[in-house]
Formats: structure tokens, C-alpha cells, sequence
């Protein structure tokens, strides 16, 4: 440290929690505007290196999306759907053919293009047609990095850990940080709901974002300290300071491993009740990582990965292939596939989304029942052929009447039926259930759960339902939240009902993993906390530090308040 500065205390806003000391590297992801420029060259080589570099850039962003969606919650991927689309864009791909046409590098074209649609952009009135403004400036240097051999310039992972300061972070170059070479990172723009602070606690990496004017008192190679928790930051901190930090993420530290030690004991409460902590995943990876982290099964496999990864649809072997790799993994512990969910903000042309006003509102997961029935036929098919020694659960998403589960059992029966008549080996006691994530849903979740085996509440969805807020707007992001009175009461509604059906409930929404939300879930009932692995081993902690009587007065006074800030009030005083 050097003893020489002056400690420099800094404020912005918590975006990813965790505790951070090391050196700063300041970066820049700006984009080289001031290229070679030429007019005298051949069209056709031109093109092909122009073809080269999108080529490459689309690859490496597949590449980004599928790793982000293995990593964290599938919905941070799409950002880079946006991202792909830009480069599909035929209007795009022409503007840059006329100028090679016309004997321009390749280049100049692109640069030139990019910054037209960066100003069209920018002029209208609409901050997140603005904000788009910066993802194509991403797309941009990304692919004129290939073009000008400098694709490694996003890449950051550099040998000495550091805590990464910028003026703002693409959510590519958010995805590609090295975990083990990045302590943390701390940024002048931003807001604790933008693309680079959602991938961050997805990441795992903690962050301060929105520091502003503060952010010109950081220089390359200070120490800095980052409280990603709080949004503290302090410039070369007195050794008091230092000494601090390390106790504090010593405790932490201590806390973790106990957690993790404790892991693969049940989650049972001090009077006796067992509730299954189960892992949200998108690959085997994930598995392996559930396994280890103590998961008790998995309470969500989202199977959109298969599709999203291809740009045509998956045939029956690669989906079995890829289940049988799950399967192995998980052995004997209950595992609920869900099928697939596209639509919403997850666009696969192949499979016949289109653009839609109101997407969430559309073509999305079950809907697209009617229009494609083979779809869902083929992944039923090759669920019951790659679980077939598994506690398969099927689980339909997006579920909005009986009508829907009723044409799913349809083609779930034919699927049995082939594969009886071709005599595949297949799963035999699969239980049937579906997402509780429409409003509707849960007001008439009596009549459903007489038809299925069980339910998971899909608060991410339910909350944007309930309250009508697109949950990828950050706009009206603060009007979100699973704690708002009205979601309570349609989670408690789905959990009675179910209940009284005598079938058993999971949650698999983040709220499953708010160490704030688990006593009021374990008292409102739930039977099943489904979660991102890392979040287990502090949840079984928490779960083993209630009583079920004393949850249950938790949740019967958090029901009774009418604001949001009340409820999470109240659960606060209430922490372990
Ligand atoms: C949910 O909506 O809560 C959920 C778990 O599903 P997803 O986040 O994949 O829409
Ligand atoms: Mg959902």
C-alpha cells in the first residue's frame, strides 16, 4: 500500500455484494473510431474479411451467452440476443456492403455504420432505444477488434488480481471477466439494475457502480477497498482500514466454509420440519456444481440452452445426450425439468418468435402449443428416453388454463405410447406439475392442482404479472418486488391450495434464495426452496435457524401489512 496517499472515502451504489482489496486497473472500453481509411480496395476480399470478423464475433458472443446462462439465471443471457440480432440486421449488413461496393476497407465501412446507428439511435427520445446505443457500440469494437486482429482487447484477465475501475462495462466485457483475476469492480456509470451490476452478482464478482465525478479521484495502480454490499469504496485506505476489511471478509470467509461444510446435512428446522433445498440449473455444469454445493435435487432444470445454442432445431439424440449427462450426475436425487420457455425475452427465430409489441404478454413457453405440438413432443420424447433411471419431474411454464394442461397431457400420453410401442427404455414414475407464475394460475390453483402432482411458484414471473412491470425495464424497476403485499398473498393462495389437494409446493424464483424471504416462506408452508447452487449452503443454514411456530407467525404478520416497505421492515428485524 502506498503509505504516502491520502485515504479517500467514495460512495456509490451496492450493485453485487462482497468485500474487495487490491490494486486498481483502469480500463477502457471505448471504441477505436479513428481507423485505417482507404478507397481503392477489392470488394469481394474486403467482404470476406468483413464476413470473418462477424463470423467471429457472433461465435465468441454465443460463446459469452451460453456461459452466462450456465452461470447464472438464463434472463441475463438475452442481453446478448440483442447483441446477435444487431449483427443479423439486414439493414446493417447492406449499409456496410454499398460502402465496401463502392472500394472502402472493410474497416472504414463497418466503423462508419456503426456509428450511424449509434447517432439514429441516440437522437430518439426514448432512453432504451438510447440505451441500445451502447450495446451496438459493443457489437462494434467487438467485431472491429477481429477485423483489426485485436480481439483480445475485451478480454480482461490479467495475471496480478485487481479490482477493475471504468467508466461503465459492457455486459459483454462483464461476462468475459476472469473471477479469479477480478477482485471486484467499480464503475462511474451505472445503476444497481444495469446489465454489468446484474451479471456481476450473477458472477459472483462484487461491484460498486454510479460513482460518478468520484470515480476521476481513482487512479491506476492505487489500492482501493470496495464494499460491494454498502457501495463504499475507499482510495488507498489506512492500514486501520485494511486491517478491518480483513477481519470482516475473514468472518465472512468463516461463515461460508461453515455453511459449506454443513452443506449436505438436511435442512430441517429446530422443530423438526425437513423442506428440500434444491438447485435452479442450465447444464451439467451447473449440476456438478449443485451437487457439491449440497443440493437436495434440482427444483429447476430451464432446458432453453438446448435451443438457444442452435440455430436450428435440437433432434431428439442431442437433446437424450444431453439429459443422460444431467442424469448421471444427479443419480438418485429428484430433478424437475422444465420444458422449454422461449418466447418473452428469449427469441429463437427458428422456432417461429417473431417480434411482438408486448412480448411477455405473447408467443411464449406453453403457448406455443398449438402453432408447435412438436415441439413439446419431441422434448417429452427425449426427457422420458435421457431421465429414464431418474425422479423425473416434468414441470410446463407459463401455464395460464386447464386448457393448456390439458393439451400437454395430450401429447405427454402420445410421447409414452411411441416410445412404449418402439419399446425404448423410459422413465416410469414421472410426476407432472407446473410453474405457478401467472396470476391466473394461482387464483385458480384449487382446480389445478387437482391435475398435477405438484407445483413450483415462479416468482420472477408472478411478480412482473401481478404488478404489471416488465421485469427487464429499468425504468420501472423499483416497482418490482416479490415482497409487494399482493404477490404474498398469490404465493399463500397457490401454497393452501396445493395443500389441500395433498400436493407439495416448491419456489423457484429468486425469492427461494433472499435469506429475507425464507422464514416467511417456510411459515407460509412451502415444502421446496429451489435456488442458483451458491445460494444452498446459507439458505440450510437459515432454514436450521427457525422454529416452524415462530415462522409461522413471521408470515401471518408479514401478510397483514399493505406496503411493501412494511413487509420487508418487519422481515428485517426478524433476521438470524
Ligand atoms: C420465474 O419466473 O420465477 C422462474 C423461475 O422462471 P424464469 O426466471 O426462467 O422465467
Ligand atoms: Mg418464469
Amino acid at each position: 500500500m502506498n503509505q504516502s496517499k491520502h485515504s479517500i472515502p467514495l460512495q456509490g451504489i451496492a450493485a453485487a455484494p462482497g468485500l474487495a482489496y487490491g490494486p486498481v486497473k483502469k480500463i477502457t472500453t471505448e471504441i477505436q473510431r479513428d481507423v485505417p481509411r482507404s478507397q481503392e480496395n477489392n470488394p469481394v476480399e474486403q467482404q470476406a474479411r468483413m464476413d470473418t470478423a462477424v463470423r467471429a464475433a457472433r461465435k465468441e458472443i454465443s460463446n459469452i451467452k451460453s456461459r452466462i446462462s450456465v452461470q447464472t439465471n438464463s434472463n441475463d443471457a438475452q442481453i446478448f440476443d440483442a447483441h446477435l440480432s444487431f449483427l443479423n440486421d439486414p439493414v446493417l449488413i447492406k449499409k456496410v456492403s454499398n460502402m465496401i461496393g463502392q472500394g472502402w476497407n472493410a474497416e472504414a465501412a463497418w466503423i462508419d455504420t456503426i456509428d450511424y446507428f449509434e447517432k439514429q439511435l441516440k437522437k430518439l427520445n426514448d432512453p432504451l432505444l438510447q440505451a441500445r446505443a451502447m450495446d451496438i457500440v459493443d457489437v462494434g469494437k467487438r467485431v472491429l477488434d477481429h477485423l483489426m486482429d485485436q480481439s483480445d482487447s475485451l478480454i480482461i484477465s490479467p495475471e496480478q488480481p485487481v479490482v477493475i475501475a471504468a467508466d461503465d462495462l459492457s455486459p459483454s466485457s462483464t461476462a468475459t471477466l476472469d473471477k479469479d483475476a477480478v477482485l471486484a469492480f467499480c464503475l462511474a456509470g451505472g445503476s444497481a439494475t444495469s446489465h454489468a451490476s446484474i451479471l456481476a452478482k450473477a458472477l459472483g464478482i462484487p461491484a460498486v457502480v454510479g460513482l460518478g465525478e468520484q470515480f476521476n479521484r481513482i487512479s491506476e495502480n492505487d489500492q482501493i477497498l470496495i464494499n460491494g454490499s454498502t457501495g463504499n469504496v475507499v482510495v488507498n485506505p489506512t492500514p486501520e482500514q485494511v486491517e478491518t476489511y480483513h477481519r470482516e471478509k475473514d468472518e465472512r470467509h468463516q461463515v461460508e466454509l461453515t455453511d459449506r461444510s454443513n452443506a449436505n446435512l438436511p435442512a430441517v428446522t429446530r422443530d423438526g420440519r425437513q423442506v428440500l433445498v434444491v438447485a435452479n440449473i442450465g447444464s451439467a455444469e451447473d449440476a456438478a456444481n449443485a451437487r457439491r454445493l449440497g443440493a437436495d435435487g434440482v427444483g429447476l432444470l430451464r432446458t432453453e440452452f438446448l435451443y438457444l445454442n442452435h440455430d436450428h432445431m435440437p433432434d431428439e439424440e442431442s437433446q437424450v445426450l444431453v439429459y443422460r449427462e444431467i442424469a448421471d450426475i444427479m443419480g438418485n436425487l429428484p430433478l424437475v425439468v422444465r420444458t422449454m420457455d422461449i418466447g418473452g425475452d428469449k427469441a429463437v427465430p427458428y422456432l417461429g418468435t417473431k417480434d411482438e409489441a408486448n412480448p411477455f404478454l405473447g408467443w411464449r413457453a406453453i403457448r406455443m402449443i398449438d402453432e408447435r405440438p412438436d415441439i413439446l413432443l419431441s422434448q417429452f420424447r427425449s426427457l422420458l428416453r435421457g431421465f429414464a433411471n431418474s425422479q423425473l419431474h416434468i414441470m410446463l411454464p407459463m401455464v395460464s388454463s386447464l386448457d393448456e394442461l390439458e393439451k400437454a397431457l395430450e401429447i405427454y400420453r402420445t410421447a409414452r405410447s411411441q416410445l412404449l410401442s418402439e419399446k425404448a427404455l423410459m422413465a416410469e414414475e414421472v410426476k407432472f406439475g407446473i410453474m405457478v407464475e401467472v396470476p391466473a394460475t394461482a387464483i385458480l390453483a384449487r382446480q389445478f392442482a387437482r391435475h398435477v402432482d405438484f407445483f413450483s411458484i415462479g416468482t420472477n414471473d408472478l411478480t412482473q404479472y401481478t404488478l404489471a412491470v416488465d421485469r427487464t425495464n429499468q425504468r420501472v424497476a423499483h416497482l418490482s418486488s416479490y415482497f409487494h403485499p399482493a404477490v404474498l398473498q398469490l404465493i399463500k393462495m397457490a401454497i393452501d391450495a396445493a395443500h389441500q389437494e395433498g400436493k407439495w409446493v416448491g419456489l423457484c424464483g429468486e425469492m427461494a434464495g433472499d435469506p429475507l424471504a425464507i422464514p416467511l416462506l417456510l411459515g407460509l408452508g412451502l415444502d421446496e426452496f429451489s435456488m442458483t447452487p451458491n445460494s444452498i449452503p446459507q439458505a440450510k443454514r437459515l432454514i436450521r435457524s427457525f422454529d416452524l411456530a415462530q415462522s409461522q407467525e413471521i408470515a401471518a404478520t408479514a401478510l397483514q401489512y399493505a406496503h411493501t416497505a412494511e413487509v420487508k421492515e418487519y422481515l428485517n428485524g426478524q433476521k438470524h
